[in-house]
């Protein structure tokens, strides 16, 4: 099992800094973003350290499919599901990412808008 890597996701993995966590699994941990732009605003991360969805490789097949699944689950425990709600993973500099260790948003609990900024 991968310790998580040398990110700030990696610290809140090894419990090195504290995070509002919402759901784990073996392979999963989801938590509350820091500064959220939502009412409900969540990080789904692999414990794995893939740097994003572009560095991943067949052998993650699998744990993208529970990724995106534990999403959903998420969302719907989180009460979003009826509204609906958007999952986005951010790559690179031109998609905005900040952090570099892949990592789902959920967003929900208010109207989205497109396209996204
Ligand atoms: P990105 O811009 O890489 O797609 O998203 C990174 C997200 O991580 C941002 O929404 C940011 O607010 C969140 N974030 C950054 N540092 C921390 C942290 O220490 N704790 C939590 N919970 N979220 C963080």
């Amino acid at each position: 099992m991968s310790s998580g890597g040398d990110t700030i996701f990696g610290k809140i993995i090894r419990r090195e800094i504290p995070a509002q966590i919402v759901h784990e699994t073996e392979h999963v941990l989801a938590f509350r973003d820091i500064s959220p732009v939502a009412p409900s605003h969540i990080l789904v991360i692999p414990k794995k350290p893939i740097s994003s969805v572009a560095s991943a490789g067949p052998a993650d097949r699998e744990l993208l499919g529970e990724l995106l699944l534990e999403a959903a689950e998420i969302a719907r425990r989180e009460g979003l599901e009826a509204d609906g709600y958007r999952i986005v993973t951010n790559i690179g500099s031109f998609g905005g990412q900040t952090v570099p260790h892949l990592h789902l948003h959920i967003i929900g609990g208010r109207q989205c808008h497109w396209p996204p900024g």
